[in-house]
């Protein structure tokens, strides 16, 4: 019924939507900056929304108090973003998905890139402790071993207690989830969503996936 023996996804825009995450954090952060200045929350949100949107993610913080004339260390607003408890939900099929490989005892794990606090943070948020046999925040490990470094995978497969073979890679960025996986004999998919960094993105083929998808119930046999 299922093509592999153990299921190993990615995490951000794999199974939530990594914009939600953002936006919850930017709540906090406009919070946060409206209770030390004369700005409101209603003023402050948007515009670390627009400066989002017209410049992508990197000194946003910066950029909106110089904008808005507010003096603020610049620091504290990164920790209270990377701090703050996100209010996020999994995509559906995800849900669907991870409850179909519990009923049928198909073995899960999670391999995510970040910051250690925040890749946590959101794993709590999501429930997820309790869903996966094995969990590899490689934040934890330090930032040489992010994907697409092989220890992680490594570590899953391992603890996981399986061959390279009879696992699989979901993820959603060809620049790091799916070479490693692939040059270790794991089977490799895609996810495409409707919101996300990565969706539009064309790499190699060493870099693509095996098969790409639309919905996790996709790798369901009908
Ligand atoms: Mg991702």
């Amino acid at each position: 019924m299922l093509d592999y023996k153990a299921y190993i996804f990615d995490l951000d825009d794999t199974l939530y939507c990594e914009h939600e995450y953002v936006k919850s954090g930017f709540k906090a952060v406009a919070e946060e900056i409206a209770s030390q200045s004369n700005y409101s929350i209603n003023d402050v949100y948007p515009q670390l929304l627009a400066m989002w949107k017209e410049s992508g993610r990197g000194k946003i913080f910066d950029d909106v108090c110089k904008m808005m004339n507010i003096e603020l260390d610049i620091a504290h607003l990164v920790d209270v973003y990377r701090s703050n408890k996100p209010i996020i939900s999994l995509y559906e099929d995800a849900q669907v998905f991870l409850n179909f490989l519990k009923e049928e005892r198909v073995k899960a794990a999670l391999i995510t890139d970040g910051n250690s606090l925040m890749q946590w943070s959101k794993i709590k948020a999501l429930n997820l402790e309790g869903r996966f046999d094995c969990i590899v925040v490689t934040g934890d490990l330090g930032s040489d071993f992010w994907k697409p470094h092989e220890l992680p995978y490594k570590k899953v497969v391992e603890c996981l207690n399986m061959s390279y073979e009879q696992c699989v890679y979901i993820g959603d960025n060809p620049n790091k989830d799916f070479i490693t996986a692939s040059k270790l004999g794991m089977g490799t998919v895609r996810i495409i969503r409707d919101v996300g960094d990565h969706m539009k993105l064309t790499l190699s083929k060493e870099y693509e996936a095996d098969r790409n998808i639309y919905s996790l119930l996709e790798l369901i046999d009908k």
